[in-house]
């Protein structure tokens, strides 16, 4: 259960707070918020069996932590994955208040997690997995309290497998307690694709800023997911040149540039983009260094350290992925003067729809997709400037003005609130 790190694959939780550090010295936070800020607020442990296909019981650790209340109910992703750790999930909770901060929607963060692979195993005993950990998870999770949403390897099916399993504890159907389900359950018009279009949005904003052509712009994207694959497709449907992508099997590379919906069905029949063809294969960690313009990490955290840094050849790096930049690679970046779009901004987009999602579950009333689409370019348009507005201003990068901006704003709500009792 405890995850080993090294000087190159850092402990996520020590990256995280070494983030808040940073910002806490900008806004010259008194200690006594700043200790309130570094920890997570709840953390809970399940390990929980489930009856595996063939008779056998497996037992599955998970967690859920909700690192900050104060602007409102805990919110964040559950994610499946078999380097899931403590550490990881602290981590995640902590970078969720921020990002919900960052565009200012009324939430705190949270994040889940169960250690497991689940490419190994059925669809009934990924819903049973799932049943199970909601309901080990339900001392935390609620319309009001904390709703969950998908992440890495979990989707749409999960989350109504775990609004149903909410629901027939309550005994009668709870659709705001996880946002990303179906649209046949309370769904949201335009969810699916939210995290790769706020990502868009950003990526247009910092181009146009660079006095980038989008249009005329190569870009590689690591992890070919709901954020990859998608803001892979729509920055194609930009007019950008898809140089290079790749999933966890591997990278595929062809300059002169790739059909992503080719790649995506091929992905979808194969199981994988590598083999593509008429493409070039490439590692996970060479396809980072590949020239191109804009370079996209779109899966894991830990990606971009302060060696691999020096080779990027990018001059915008968006991250659709949380936490794939270390703080060494972010002084590298900025040194070259390479535009860093923080994780807590660029991949805000999956949870200000889930906000637009959970209201429209509380309200029973739907919007149209161009409804979602157009608040939700207001959204991440406001705060791209907000944050461009204070990295001039404190003359940092965009990460440090993102966390100036969030924490200033968890912290002044922590204050008004007062410390009970
Ligand atoms: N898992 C996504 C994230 O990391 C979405 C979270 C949500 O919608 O609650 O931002």
């Amino acid at each position: 259960m405890t995850t080993e790190y090294s000087a190159k694959v850092q402990n996520p939780y020590e990256i995280a707070k070494k983030q808040l550090e940073i910002a806490a010295d900008y806004l010259g936070l008194e200690s006594g918020i700043r200790k309130v800020l570094m920890h997570p607020a709840r953390e809970l442990t399940v390990s929980f069996p489930v009856q595996m296909d063939d008779g056998s019981i497996e037992v599955y650790t998970g967690f859920r932590i909700q690192h900050n209340l104060a602007r409102g109910p805990a919110k964040g992703g559950i994610r499946y994955h078999s380097q899931v750790s403590l550490d990881e999930v602290r981590a995640l909770s902590m970078w969720m208040t921020w990002k919900c901060a960052v565009v200012n929607i009324p939430f705190g963060g949270a994040k889940g997690g169960v250690i497991v692979d689940p490419k190994k195993l059925s669809k009934r005993e990924l819903e049973h997995l799932t049943r199970r950990y909601t309901t080990e998870i339900s001392l935390l999770i609620g319309p009001e309290t904390d709703i969950p949403a998908p992440d890495v390897n979990t989707n749409s099916q999960t989350m109504a497998w775990i609004m149903d399993t909410y629901s027939m504890h309550k005994g009668y159907s709870v659709t705001a307690v996880v946002t990303g389900k179906p649209l046949n359950i309370g769904g949201a018009e335009g969810r699916n694709e939210a995290t790769a279009r706020g990502c868009q949005y950003i990526i247009r904003e910092a181009t146009k800023l660079k006095g980038m052509d989008l249009a005329k712009s190569t870009v590689v994207v690591q992890g070919f997911g709901n954020a990859g694959a998608i803001v892979a497709r729509l920055l194609s449907e930009d007019s950008a040149t898809i140089v290079g992508v790749s999933d966890s099997q591997g990278g595929i590379y062809n300059p002169k540039g790739l059909d992503v919906r080719a790649v995506m069905s091929f992905k979808g029949e194969h199981g994988t983009v590598v083999g593509f063809p008429g493409a070039q294969v490439v590692s996970n960690e060479a396809l980072l260094e590949l020239p191109c313009d804009i370079l996209i990490p779109a899966a894991l955290e830990n990606q971009l350290n302060g060696d691999n840094a020096k080779r990027v050849k990018a001059k915008i790096i968006a991250e659709a992925a949380n936490g794939p930049t270390n703080p060494d690679a972010d002084k590298v970046f900025f040194e070259r003067g390479i535009m860093v779009l923080p994780d807590i901004l660029a991949n805000a987009g999956g949870v200000t729809v889930s906000y637009f999602e959970w209201v429209q579950d509380l309200q029973s009333f739907f919007w149209t997709e161009a409804e979602t689409n157009n608040r939700l370019q207001q959204i991440m348009v406001r705060s791209f400037n907000d944050v461009l507005r204070l990295a001039e201003l404190h003359k940092v990068d965009m990460r440090t003005a993102a966390y100036i901006l969030a924490v200033g704003r968890v912290a002044e709500a922590t204050k008004t609130r007062g410390i009970y009792p």
